[in-house]
């Protein structure tokens, strides 16, 4: 990893010690899991599992005993019972983070892609299916396709949709969605190996269409229309963005970020959510203000970069666990963007950024960046992950981000 700004002298502007671009010690907060809840978000994973399975629109199986059948406008209690069945009691939401999956979109690819999988590798055991679903005139595979390839299985297929959680030797070693795509693609049976690995990719048509319903789930159908000014495929949906709920009293919350910034320090947010998901939940709590908005690295930014770095056809990706985000968040438009997004990134001064998150994603990616991390044990998992953390190097483990500038205090940390 490359250390450029060590050993450099430090400057003073106006009482305040800066590194020598004039860029304040910056304390930058995942979101999800550390100040606003993740919870709709994995029932939107889960509820898009569940309609692309079993949704007369796609591949219209019978739904096992235990599942409901699908509707687009379920109650709490039926979200909460699909939720519990697709995820396996969320254990295959604690799988994929602990594989360091940070964005929910992919965790719903890869929970579908998986079981998808599965299944043909299943019929196929038995006899079942042997050929990969057609595609006219060699085109992409899309979720518009799932429809045709429901035709050709048996619906009772669907009663095979559930064995146990993901913790398979297919995943062992990979980390982050990249390798978990590409490891999945390797366990498809033979005849649906190059359809698969068209499909599974992230930002492939199939991606999109996935990401086009949970955006819908999120955002309900109306929503969904005025931000994105296309007709929702269901316009029934009523949204889960309705249902937000704060991590802890927000209150609790307000008094530790003012706290902190009254520390000295400026507080940057690097987040998986697009900035329209961002702004609201933060600005109905009263937090928007907390943090410096030119130290605000969303998925928005992080989606643009990426269409520009791919534009020659390449498929990299820029989520979290890569450090872009943070990066982003730390140095906004003072650096150039080819230095955060490839080895050797452009590295920090010891101490001068701290980075606050509750996933493993977030710590892989301030290591990379040579940051300080502190893991808070409200995501999900919670206490568990103290072992995780500290087996991977964390500088700290907190209960919550309350306790950050008591521990910052402590530790003399301070901007
Ligand atoms: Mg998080």
């Amino acid at each position: 990893m490359s250390c450029r700004w060590r050993n450099r002298t430090r400057q003073m502007n106006g009482g305040k010690a800066v590194n020598e671009r004039g860029l304040p010690a910056k304390i930058i907060f995942d979101m999800d899991g550390v100040i606003t809840g993740e919870e709709r978000y994995w029932d939107a994973a889960a509820l898009v599992v569940w309609e692309l399975f079993f949704s007369p629109r796609y591949l219209g199986l019978t739904p096992p005993g235990g599942l409901p059948p699908f509707q687009p406008d379920p109650s709490p209690g039926c979200i909460s019972v699909v939720r519990r069945f697709v995820f396996d009691e969320d254990r295959t939401v604690a799988f994929f983070k602990r594989k360091a999956v940070n964005s929910n979109w992919d965790l719903a690819f890869l929970v579908f892609s998986f079981h998808l999988i599965r299944l043909f590798r299943e019929l196929q055991r038995c006899g079942g299916i042997l050929s990969a679903p057609s595609l006219p005139n060699g085109e992409e595979p899309g979720i518009a396709h799932l429809w045709e390839w429901g035709n050709s299985l048996p619906a009772a297929a669907g009663e095979r949709f559930f064995s146990p959680s993901a913790e398979e030797a297919w995943a062992e070693g990979a980390r982050g969605e990249l390798e978990l795509m590409a490891r999945l693609t390797r366990v498809a049976p033979p005849p649906l190996e190059g359809l698969l690995e068209r499909m599974l990719r992230p930002h492939s048509l199939f991606w999109r269409g996935l990401q086009r319903i949970f955006q819908e789930w999120y955002f309900g159908g109306e929503k969904y229309a005025e931000l994105y000014g296309e007709k929702p495929l269901e316009p029934a949906r009523e949204g889960l963005i309705h249902r937000e709920e704060p991590l802890l009293p927000v209150g609790e919350i307000e008094k530790a970020l003012r706290q902190i910034k009254r520390q000295g320090w400026v507080l940057g947010i690097a987040t998986g959510r697009p900035r329209n998901e961002l702004y609201p939940p933060l600005k109905q709590m009263g937090l928007w203000d907390c943090f410096d908005p030119r130290s605000i690295a969303t998925f928005t930014e992080v989606e643009e970069a990426e269409q520009r770095m791919n534009a020659g056809g390449k498929r990299l990706s820029l989520r979290k666990p890569h450090p872009f985000s943070f990066l982003k968040a730390y140095f906004g438009d003072k650096e150039p963007e080819r230095e955060m997004i490839s080895r050797p990134f452009r590295s920090l001064p010891a101490q001068r950024c701290w980075v606050v998150g509750d996933a493993l994603a977030d710590l892989v990616a301030a290591r990379e960046m040579g940051a300080s991390f502190i893991g808070v044990l409200t995501g999900h998992g919670g206490s568990e992950n103290r072992a995780l953390f500290q087996r991977e190097g964390a500088d700290a483990v907190l209960p919550d981000v309350t306790a950050v500038p008591g521990f910052l205090a402590e530790k003399g940390a301070t901007a």
